[in-house]
């Protein structure tokens, strides 16, 4: 696996960590653009302008709950 050193910059799509560029561009994936930095930060500033990721997001996170609660309710 690569590593990048933390104050390196990179670009990359926090919706598949995969996808990592070195210079500005587009998710092959899901067509969002790249954003600049890296962990977490990076994710939030990323889910904070791109309402569609957020709202697959919220559709995961309900999917995952409601499979929970079907699982335990047994
Ligand atoms: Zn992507």
């Amino acid at each position: 696996m690569g590593k990048i050193n933390e104050s390196g910059s990179a670009y990359i799509c926090p919706m598949h960590a995969s996808i990592r560029q070195a210079s500005p561009g587009k998710c092959p994936k899901c067509g969002m653009a790249l954003v600049p930095g890296n962990g977490r930060f990076a994710l939030l500033r990323h889910m904070a302008g791109n309402w569609r990721h957020l709202a697959i997001m919220g559709v995961i996170m309900v999917a995952v709950m409601a499979a929970a609660m079907m699982m335990t309710v047994r």
